[in-house]
């Protein structure tokens, strides 16, 4: 960019119990951060939710001294037809035009992605990811998303689902062998990844194997201590996941993967996952390297204010 014009997006990362905005100048490379704020989500009134926004874009303006536009990141999905909110932790957006609302609010163009989305821009520029060509963002925490990102641009698809690997039915195969129940979905279907390998599935699948109620760093813990039903639900998870990923390498093939969420904390994914990877893929096939996440969680609002530049910015 050769334009001398100020230039500054606003990030906001929308969640269950906080809403965080970091304010970014941009000097045609890279995002500064000049101001951050965070405040309690207004859980249930709608209103209220965009009073709250509409005054901290306002200080995040002075801060930054320019009236920027506004990536937003989102829990949950939004409805490509009618741009409504269609799941969310936050019952105040449910079934709200979120986008639509926030640009009259704010009288300025607003992008919106979710969260997962968000993640996999900002672990792509300056992350984990950065320089390259393709990547891949997982996360698994709460649930199980991610999103794509090709030469640093979030690739969303046609109905900006894509990424949403979560959702993938898991094989008939892996329910045989382990004996595994098919579980609802709160998307409306049934037997989602979802479902198996998030933190609530790994827990889910230390029960199935005769465990008890544990969270999945007391699996692990256990594992190491000597339990052989932790080791054996490490093994089903970290195959299970093996297999999604090993999916993903021939639908999309990307040059690194890097993990999101909460699981990404548990070390021995990377120790594990390339080998299970490589069980589910034909010879040839390499994996990519999988990697930890450099922004993680703190990275929500920076990449919404990535998908807003990559949405506004003219060249
Ligand atoms: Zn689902």
């Amino acid at each position: 960019m050769t334009n001398s014009e100020p230039r500054g997006y606003h990030g906001i990362d929308i969640g269950g119990t906080k809403i965080e905005l970091v304010a970014f100048a941009d000097n045609g490379h890279e995002l500064k951060e000049v101001h951050r704020e965070r405040i309690a989500t207004p859980g249930t009134d709608f209103a209220e939710f965009l009073l709250a926004i509409q005054g901290l874009v306002g200080r995040a303006d002075k801060a930054l001294g320019l009236r920027a536009p506004v990536g937003v990141g989102l829990p949950g999905v939004i409805d490509s037809a009618t741009g409504r909110q269609l799941s969310s932790n936050v019952p105040a957006l449910n079934g709200r035009a979120v986008a639509h609302a926030l640009k009259d609010a704010l009288e300025r163009p607003v992008a919106i992605g979710n969260d997962c989305q968000c993640f996999a821009l900002s672990e792509a520029h300056g992350g984990a990811a950065h320089g390259q060509p393709t990547m891949f963002g997982a996360i698994i925490g709460t649930g199980a998303g991610g999103g794509y990102c090709v030469d640093g641009r979030l690739l969303r698809g046609a109905n900006g689902v894509a990424g949403e690997w979560g959702h993938w039915p898991l094989p008939a195969s892996q329910f045989a062998a382990a004996a595994l129940p098919v579980l609802d979905c709160p998307c409306g279907r049934r037997g989602c990844l979802e479902r198996y390998v998030s933190g609530p599935g790994m827990s889910r699948l230390h029960l199935h194997l005769g465990g008890g109620d544990e969270t999945p760093a007391a699996i692990v813990a256990q594992a190491r201590a000597g339990s052989a039903i932790a080791a054996k639900t490490m093994a089903l998870h970290a195959d299970l996941l093996g297999h999604a990923l090993a999916t993903l390498v021939l639908t999309l093939d990307p040059h690194a993967i890097v993990l999101g969420g909460g699981l990404s904390q548990l070390a021995h994914l990377y120790d594990q996952l390339p080998a299970a990877m490589r069980r589910h893929l034909f010879p040839g096939v390499r994996v990519p390297p999988i990697l930890p996440p450099k922004f993680g969680d703190a990275g929500g609002a920076r990449g919404a204010a990535l998908l807003a530049r990559q949405q506004f910015a003219t060249p």
